[in-house]
């Protein structure tokens, strides 16, 4: 299916944005569906002939990421981080010991804006591409390595990120399966953390992008005990079931 961008366009500057996320039909679709391309290239689950998966988190660095670093380097399983531009230069040091462990590093934006925002300012094309570029600037700088994959804040999409990721030469990912993990705090964690973990199981299947988070958007030390404890019980028990996991780059393109 063809769909027809150039009344999209046109609906661009009529106050959509701010129905964006409660919108329903194909505009809801274009925006928050994983399988939409409406605004540039979206992938959601690797080839499901091989039993392999990929573990990724936004929202990093974080003051807690080495812990998460230290879990997933006793199962050696490796993962792809989605860090925010302003989180890596608040903790550029985290940001580092994550590339230096071996994951792969993708871009998840400069500030982390809702794209679909009215107030983010228009032109968005604009905007959203040096949202984009200045995350790829920083990730580079201290990381020494530049992104190839993008997550969208929110997994919202707009008018002018296809433009900017096909600039910077990104694709975009979403994910298989979330976690729901940054809803919770460290209180009643455990419970919290087995019923994530038990929930995103039972959703699993070969091939799928899981998507969980080390950081809450801007937040200075956030609070991710239940995602290291969901990570903790999660990771053992897919390794069970005979799972692989695999950064992006290997999910997606096995030759890699
Ligand atoms: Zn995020």
């Amino acid at each position: 299916m063809v769909f027809a961008l150039p009344s999209l366009n046109a609906l661009a500057g009529s106050g959509l944005g701010a129905a964006c996320l409660g919108g329903t039909g194909f505009m809801a679709w274009a925006v928050r569906g994983r399988s939409s391309q409406v605004f540039g290239s979206s992938v959601w689950r690797g080839s499901t002939s091989r039993r392999a998966l990929a573990l990724t988190f936004d929202d990093g660095p974080g003051e807690d990421t080495p812990r998460l670093l230290e879990i997933l380097d006793r199962h050696r399983v490796p993962a792809t981080f989605f860090q925010i531009g302003l989180n890596v230069k608040r903790l550029p040091g985290v940001a580092r010991a994550v590339s230096e462990a071996g994951h792969a590093i993708g871009n998840h934006s400069y500030s982390h804006p809702m794209f679909c925002n009215p107030r983010l300012g228009f032109p968005p094309r604009r905007r959203i591409e040096e949202e984009l570029r200045l995350a790829q600037e920083a990730i580079t700088e201290h990381t020494g390595r530049v992104p190839v994959w993008f997550r969208a804040p929110y997994g919202v999409r707009w008018f002018g990120l296809g433009p900017a990721l096909r600039s910077l030469g990104l694709t975009g990912i979403m994910w298989s399966v979330i976690g729901y993990d940054w809803k919770r705090t460290g209180v009643g964690g455990n419970e919290a953390a087995q019923a994530i973990a038990a929930r995103v199981s039972r959703k699993i299947s070969s091939g799928a992008i899981l998507c969980f988070h080390d950081g809450r958007e801007l937040r200075v030390k956030p609070d991710i005990v239940v995602t290291l404890e969901a990570v903790r019980r999660l990771v053992p028990l897919l390794l069970d079931q005979g799972y692989q996991f695999e950064r992006l780059e290997n999910l997606l393109c096995p030759k890699n």
